[in-house]
């Protein structure tokens, strides 16, 4: 009976063992796959452009210089190209606002007390939203500084229906945008003013929240293209340059040719 044991202990180590070294496996076919990518565009990725906030790092009370754009604040070095792209838009004859962009610090805690208000929940601790929290709040509004809009590149369309129908952040700001004919072309000529759509529905696992469409972020055109004909995300896009953010790596199965 002992022996048994013995025996039955033994194999059960030798396979803890082997099944680490065939993940391992599995690992370096999956490198071997990798998607090759074209050279990088020659930018500083430290620049403001690509400033990084979600919900594993935010901005804290970052304060930009702002312009008007449409009756919100952008970043003023980004104001011109939001402010083109609208216009841009509206030449093609579509009715469409911003209807939020920058937020300072005070006004993130605000939407976000009153999320954790709504979903019944509240903790001032819970300073950073981290993916698969308990908290219902934590998947709609980002904790102070924790959101794009802190950082003033970014902005959420609506069209004239929800501009008049109700001035109410949840309800101008939903999936409905993303099947109207203005959301779709802004979507695909975004880039041409040097925005990305910041939240793909199909790299959602990626950065790691709910999928925003009509959220348009500035990262300049060099970088919008790039991101945008490869089928990046930001994250992915900051870690080909060797940025992790909190640690994490975006990227491991993207190979960048030499230029
Ligand atoms: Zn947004």
């Amino acid at each position: 009976m002992k022996r048994t044991i013995l025996i039955l202990a033994a194999l059960l180590l030798l396979l803890a063992t082997a099944l680490p070294a065939a993940a391992a496996e599995i690992d370096g076919e999956t490198k071997s796959a990798a998607i090759e990518l074209p050279p990088l565009p020659d930018i500083d990725i430290n620049s403001w452009e690509f400033l990084y906030a979600g919900p594993h790092c935010g901005v804290g009370r970052y304060h930009p210089h702002v312009r008007s754009v449409d009756g919100q604040y952008m970043d003023e070095r980004c104001a011109d190209a939001a402010d083109d792209f609208l216009k841009a838009a509206r030449a093609q004859g579509f009715e469409v606002y911003i209807c939020s962009s920058y937020r300072n610090w005070e006004y993130t805690i605000f939407w976000y007390e009153e999320a954790m208000r709504k979903y019944g929940e509240y903790d001032y601790e819970y300073c950073h939203c981290l993916p698969g929290s308990s908290y219902e709040a934590a998947k709609h509004v980002f904790a102070a500084g924790c959101s794009e809009h802190s950082t003033g590149l970014a902005f959420d369309i609506t069209d004239e229906a929800y501009y008049w129908a109700d001035v109410n952040y949840s309800n101008i700001h939903d999936e409905t945008v993303a099947g109207t004919p203005v959301c779709q072309w802004m979507d695909e000529h975004c880039t041409e003013y040097g925005f990305i759509v910041r939240y793909p529905e199909n790299k959602k696992e990626v950065y790691g929240m709910a999928c925003y469409p009509g959220h348009y972020r500035y990262v300049g055109r060099e970088a919008a293209e790039y991101i945008t004909e490869n089928g990046l995300c930001f994250e992915e896009f900051l870690a080909l340059y060797g940025k992790t953010i909190a640690g994490v790596n975006y990227v491991n199965e993207y190979v960048v040719r030499e230029a």
